[in-house]
């Protein structure tokens, strides 16, 4: 389950000038963007050149992380993102476990014959690529992208990387609350606030960020929308797209509401389905050993992690939630 050709990449990224492409998930997240933009970061300081290329953009509340204004977003500049992917001689992807992940930029991917290095925390990943950091024990991509600086180069680690690599941290255990929270995790944490990193500024800029439209969204997805299955230990909330259109719905407003399921007494399994124009997007939570991932996979061919899942259905919301109905009987 575990890669790490640590001392490989160290070598890849230690001789000559290379050009980088680095590359995540669609639907960025704190995780997904803040290890490619402290990656970035390193290897521009090691004298390379390195662009960070996103299938779509991130919201708001991450407009301050350093560097992300440079960031190409390929649903934006097509010809730009695949002129930088084809034009690179080194692809470094993180936070996802598969190509498919990048959507939109997976054929220009898999069309070039380049070094592909991972760094990532999701389990089974594809196997195209040359090297790879996989670790499935790690919180997040960016504890993993700390201890790769850590060891490589802590010199290169400023506090602006160091700002990245807590907020992936951060927003990818649900600060600090759920997911692969271990030790090593806060003697990382603490590493970061010594660093410099100013936690209270970062609650403030990413979580005490809402707009009105976005906090009314909250509400009226509890009050109106939540289904609860007692019986099933499960709970479920499904927003359409009239209802984000209603509140005037903007790229990461629906961020963290599933997790309002696991916080009923007795609720084990919370889902979110959200209606896309082109799918439903469905994201999965569990608590303790129950599997998230079986589900997501078998059912509806998605994946993630044991405890927080996703995947795209192409179908009805109605249909969606049928086939979630019908995988909790058969778990
Ligand atoms: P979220 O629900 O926050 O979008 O995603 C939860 C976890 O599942 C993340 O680790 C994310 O990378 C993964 N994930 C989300 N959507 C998909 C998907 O469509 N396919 C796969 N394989 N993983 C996904
Ligand atoms: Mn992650």
């Amino acid at each position: 389950m575990e890669s790490t050709h640590k001392k490989e990449i160290f070598d890849a990224l230690s001789g000559n000038h290379r050009n980088v492409v680095v590359v995540s998930h669609t639907s960025p997240d704190g995780d997904a963007l803040g290890a490619a933009l402290a990656m970035q970061s390193l290897l521009i300081g090691l004298g390379h050149c390195a662009t960070v290329v996103l299938p779509d953009s991130f919201p708001d509340y991450y407009s301050w992380l350093f560097g992300i204004g440079e960031v190409i977003i390929a649903s934006e500049c097509p010809d730009k993102a695949k002129t930088v992917i084809e034009a690179a001689d080194l692809q470094l992807i993180v936070d996802m476990n598969a190509l498919k992940r990048a959507q939109s930029l997976e054929s220009v991917l898999r069309s070039v014959a380049v070094q592909r290095i991972l760094i990532d925390h999701h389990i089974f990943p594809e196997n195209v690529f040359d090297l790879a950091i996989s670790d499935v024990n790690a919180s997040s991509t960016c504890e993993l992208v700390y201890e790769f600086i850590d060891e490589f180069r802590p010199d290169l680690m400023n506090l602006s990387m160091a700002e990245c690599i807590y907020t992936g941290i951060a927003t990818d255990t649900g600060n600090f609350f759920h997911g692969n929270l271990t030790a090593r995790t806060f003697n990382i944490t603490a590493k970061l606030i010594d660093k410099g990193v100013d936690v209270i500024r970062i609650n403030q800029l990413v979580y005490n960020a809402f707009s009105e439209n976005r906090l009314r969204l909250l509400g009226f997805s509890i009050s109106e929308r939540l289904h609860v299955l007692t019986n099933k230990n499960a709970a479920y909330i499904y927003l359409t797209a009239d209802d984000l259109n209603q509140f005037g719905h903007n790229e990461g407003d629906t961020e963290g509401i599933v997790n309002y399921g696991l916080s009923l007494k007795g609720i084990h399994i919370s889902v979110l389905f959200l209606e896309k124009p082109e799918f439903i997007k469905l994201s999965l939570r569990s608590e303790g050993e129950i599997n998230v991932n079986l589900i997501a996979s078998k059912y509806f061919d998605g994946g993630g992690h044991k405890n927080a899942s996703g995947a795209h259905f192409y179908g009805t919301m109605e249909e969606a939630i049928n086939l979630f109905l019908k995988a909790l009987e058969e778990l």
